[in-house]
């Protein structure tokens, strides 16, 4: 078993829905149990073009799925969802990506672990940071450490009025 965490967000077709109906995915998922889910939050979108805004969010997994096993069955979810192939950086339906796989590195053609641009990513830090304050890449960084070091900016928690 290894503890997982997956990063979740949507900015298009109703995102709070798009969300709630991921996580429900993610929790049915074979050889997988959600342990938890972090608060929301509503970050202003990066990339081209105006776009709504994103909620993200983050899921706490143990799972006996392998890393790729795992990535495929997110894949299929954003499917289910109506993910498009999109630009890069562009508005999406549902975006889901491993964040990390207990302390494992992965790197390949398909899987980059722990994900390349978490460390600089408030919506990432800030909900991961909340589920698991004493978490650590395994290159022994504490989330915490990066936190402090990326501003909060516009991100803040996701209410639903
Ligand atoms: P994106 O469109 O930004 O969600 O990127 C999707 C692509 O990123 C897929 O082709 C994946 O194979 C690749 N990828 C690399 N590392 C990861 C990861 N840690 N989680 C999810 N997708 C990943």
């Amino acid at each position: 078993m290894t503890i997982s965490y997956i990063a979740l967000g949507s900015n298009l077709g109703n995102p709070a829905e798009q969300i709630a109906s991921a996580l429900q995915a993610v929790a049915k998922l074979p050889e997988c149990e959600l342990l938890a889910q972090s608060p929301w939050y509503r970050s202003v979108a990066i990339g081209p073009g105006q776009q709504p805004d994103y909620i993200n969010a983050v899921a706490q997994l143990q799972t006996q799925l392998t890393p790729w096993q795992l990535l495929h069955a997110l894949q299929a979810i954003e499917n289910a969802h109506g993910r498009e192939h999109h630009q890069r950086w562009g508005a999406r339906t549902l975006d889901l990506d491993i964040l990390l796989y207990g302390s494992k590195t992965v790197t390949d053609s398909e899987l980059d672990i722990p994900h390349p641009r978490l460390q600089e990513r408030n919506f990432v830090l800030y909900p991961l940071f909340d589920l698991a304050p004493n978490l650590a890449l395994p290159c022994g960084t504490t989330i915490g450490s990066l936190l402090a070091r990326c501003p909060r900016q516009g991100l803040r928690l996701y209410q639903e009025n």
